[in-house]
């Protein structure tokens, strides 16, 4: 018998590549800026508008957009022409159009996993851009359900494993963010299995001392994990 029954993947860097279109683009934003300032002060002030917004916009592109123009608005003090701003909304658009690349042995590994396991994807985001990446990456077929959450916490998952019918004991969470797949997954009693990608935005960042005495898994490629849910076989 097998005690995992259902296992659930993070979506961005994790399926496929997320981050580094944020970086590519918070790059030729500092561009556009370069008239005006340069430096660092950019990447800072950017940031803790992200952060702060986040309470109004929610993760992803779109607030990403907003905050992006509110930064530009606020470092150049209400300089930045109508066409700069026509610029930075170009960029949003370019990353909400941007070609969805599924990382490696993603599609080889869940297709050998689909028979024996439940599978499902929860995302945070933006519903609309994140419907949209699963479509575009021709992964929906493989999975039963989809989540799409404002935010990964206890709660959250809470929610969605009751919601389910699911078993803690017999969920696993794959996932590239420690904040948000491992820590609140394993909180609620669940199991889960990091796969480190080799960026991570600050926000997703944790201490050393928030991950001491949690028991998950670190896995350096997802095409190791069939072999790692043999070890949950009970006999
Ligand atoms: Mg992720």
């Amino acid at each position: 018998m097998k005690k995992i029954k259902v296992i659930a993947f993070d979506a961005d860097d994790t399926l496929w590549v997320n981050e580094p279109i944020f970086t590519k683009t918070q790059k030729e934003f500092k561009t556009l800026l370069e008239p005006y300032l340069t430096g660092d002060e950019i990447d800072t002030k950017l940031y803790n508008a992200e952060i702060r917004n986040l309470r109004l916009f929610g993760y992803g592109v779109k607030g990403f957009m907003l905050s992006m123009i509110e930064t530009a608005i606020e470092l150049t003090q209400g300089k930045i022409t109508g066409s700069e701003i026509q610029r930075i909304i170009d960029l949003g658009k370019e990353m909400i159009e941007h070609p969805i690349e599924v990382l490696p042995n993603v599609e080889e590994t869940i297709k050998l996993l689909q028979d024996q396991y439940e599978l499902m994807v929860i995302t945070k985001g933006d519903l609309f851009d994140q419907e949209s990446k699963i479509a575009r990456s021709g992964l929906g077929i493989y999975f039963s359900k989809v989540e799409i959450v404002s935010e990964k916490n206890e709660q959250s998952y809470l929610n969605i494993i009751r919601k389910n019918n699911i078993i803690a004991d017999e969920f696993i969470m794959i996932g590239n963010s420690l904040k948000s797949d491992i820590l609140p997954v394993c909180k609620i009693g669940a199991h889960a299995v990091h796969i480190p990608f080799h960026v991570t935005w600050a926000h997703e960042l944790v201490e050393t001392h928030q991950i001491e005495g949690v028991a998950y898994q670190e896995l350096a490629d997802i095409s190791l994990l069939p072999e790692l849910l043999n070890q949950f076989l009970i006999v």
